[in-house]
């Protein structure tokens, strides 16, 4: 592939998703000349939307031109109208077959709350103010993979359901290795948070941690439970640096600690593993407001931003995203999600325009600067 030209596999899945992705293509359009780069988009149906189409939530065709790229940008998945289908019919079994195939087993989802959305947090602001945390979940095992699963019909008509939560040495010491370089990167701290007072893969996780963190002595670790941690980290966030946890808990503290930066419509991600890493906001497809210009981008601009600073090395442009969003939320600027009577309520186009002109002239201004 020729120097400067970035493949970029996009699927804007349903709901909401190709709302956000929209302001994420023009972000990166807008950012191509500034960085010396080209951006060729191979965009694809997902989920819902290729369910409807195709009759399978991912085509295997699909799969192809992502390994194929340099990244993948994704919005969202989910849709009502499946939520009785079998699993292998369901638009989140394209995220999951998607996240397996790719191998990337180590979500990255850093969650920073803006002074500007103070208001917008529902704890006080004493408790939330400066809290910047990074929570690394493993992505591609635990509870959602492991196998015997589904639902069992039996003779006398009475049904059993089974989910299997396992991890191996080898999944669980790859994911700590990234938790602790992180770390070096960060305020070096690791929080390590599993179950292990009643889990036996916990109490493997546990030592395991404990073998890593011996190749790492400048980080402090710690662990912690995760009934704990959930309490944690609405009681005092600010004592977290990096969280380290298996899937199945990444999953749901993350949406906690969504609330704390006032909206999950705030919270990118970035997956990585051995291979091709897949950009998406944590958000799902959110019906209740799909298609009316109500969607709050920013997440999803973030994580466009995140592509710019991994993937393309231009870790200058992600800042200028970044302190972009700042200035257009201390304006007044809000997505209806973040506002709280507090500002001015514009739609998901308006605040993404005014994020992307804000960050392109902020990043030319550095540049010239420099
Ligand atoms: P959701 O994240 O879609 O929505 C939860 C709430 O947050 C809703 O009130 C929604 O309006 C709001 N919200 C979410 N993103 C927002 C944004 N960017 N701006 C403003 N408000 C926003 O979660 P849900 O309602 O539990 O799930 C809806 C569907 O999404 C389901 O089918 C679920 O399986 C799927 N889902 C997909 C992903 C993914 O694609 N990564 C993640 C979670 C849920």
């Amino acid at each position: 592939m020729a120097n400067g030209v970035k493949k970029i596999v996009i699927l804007p899945g349903d709901g909401i998703g190709p709302e956000v992705m929209a302001q994420s293509i023009k972000l990166m359009k807008a950012f191509e000349e500034p960085l010396g780069l080209t951006f060729e988009f191979d965009e694809h149906d997902f989920g819902g939307a290729c369910l409807e189409k195709h009759g399978v939530p991912m085509q295997p065709r699909t799969l192809e031109s992502c390994k194929k790229a340099d990244a993948v940008l994704l919005g969202a998945v989910g849709d009502p109208k499946y939520d009785d289908s079998p699993p292998e019919k369901r638009p989140e079994r394209a995220l999951l077959d998607l996240r397996a195939g790719l191998g990337v087993y180590c979500n990255l989802r850093p969650i920073r709350l803006y002074d500007a959305l103070l208001h917008a947090s529902t704890l006080k602001n004493i408790v939330v103010r400066n809290i910047d945390m990074l929570v690394v979940r493993e992505l591609t095992g635990g509870l959602y993979f492991g196998e015997p699963s589904g639902i069992k019909k039996h003779k006398d008509g009475h049904r059993s359901a089974t989910n299997t939560m396992t991890y191996s040495e080898d999944e669980i010491r790859r994911i700590a290795v990234k938790a602790f370089e992180f770390a070096r990167r960060r305020r070096l701290k690791v929080t390590s948070v599993d179950k292990a007072n009643v889990l036996a893969v916990s109490q493997l996780w546990r030592a395991v941690v404990d073998e890593v963190a011996t190749s790492f002595e400048d980080v402090e670790l710690e662990h912690m439970l995760v009934d704990n941690c959930a309490m944690q980290l609405i009681r005092n966030p600010r004592q977290f640096d990096v969280i380290l946890t298996a899937n199945l808990f990444g999953d749901i503290l993350s949406d906690e600690a969504s609330m704390l930066t006032g909206s999950i419509g705030m919270l990118p991600s970035a997956s990585i593993g051995d291979s091709i890493p897949l950009y998406e906001p944590v958000h799902g497809s959110a019906p209740d407001i799909a298609g009316q210009n109500k969607a709050n981008p920013i997440a999803m601009l973030i994580s466009a931003a995140m592509l710019l600073k991994y993937t393309c090395d231009r870790p200058l442009a992600a800042v200028s995203i970044e302190d972009a969003v700042a200035t257009i939320l201390s304006r007044g600027l809000h997505t209806q999600d973040i506002n709280l009577k507090k500002g001015t309520v514009i739609g998901t186009a308006e605040i993404g325009q005014h994020i992307i002109d804000e960050a392109l002239h902020s990043f030319c201004d550095t540049i010239m600067a420099s």
